[in-house]
């Protein structure tokens, strides 16, 4: 790939790449599985130094994602399962999805949050097709807005 191309957003979203570059990767343990460091983040971007947590407890706000994703995905493993299996009132196949999907949940939990996370900061930060020259830019709750840091100002040196 070459460093003019822009990556893909949902690519990028799913391979869990920094928002502001695509390219970093913000988890620091590939696999989601190995749950003491599934939520193990760098502090910013090793790609763009972009900062992952933009305030304490910012992270917070990922229960309510992480909370759609998992109703996204029951909803998604009810219509697979009411095509593929079908479903009656005559007999418990609505308690056995339950119980596949209560399973596939749990299962897929660690990657689920970190899902929330990426989801949560695409939400704030947006692509910086010039991340290499650009600053980096601060999010203000009081605007909702981005700013520049003002220590980044070249004049106030
Ligand atoms: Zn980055």
């Amino acid at each position: 790939m070459s460093s003019q191309e822009k990556p893909n957003y949902l690519w990028s979203l799913v391979t869990m790449k920094c928002p502001r570059c695509r390219r970093g990767p913000m988890f620091l343990q590939p696999n989601p599985w190995k749950l003491r460091q599934t939520l193990k983040m760098p502090q910013t971007c090793p790609e763009c130094g972009q900062p992952f947590e933009l305030e304490i407890g910012f992270w917070y706000g990922t229960g309510y994602v992480s909370y759609g994703l998992s109703l996204a995905f029951s909803v998604a493993t009810f219509i697979a399962w009411w095509v593929l299996v079908g479903l009656s009132t005559q007999d418990y196949r609505f308690f056995y999805w339950m119980g596949v999907n209560a399973v596939f949940l749990v299962l897929l939990q660690p990657w689920i949050m970190r899902l929330s996370r990426v989801v949560y900061l695409y939400f704030f930060v947006p692509y910086d097709p010039n991340y290499k020259i650009n600053k980096i830019k601060q999010f203000d709750y009081e605007t909702g807005s981005y700013y520049r840091k003002p220590e980044d100002d070249p004049s106030k040196d």
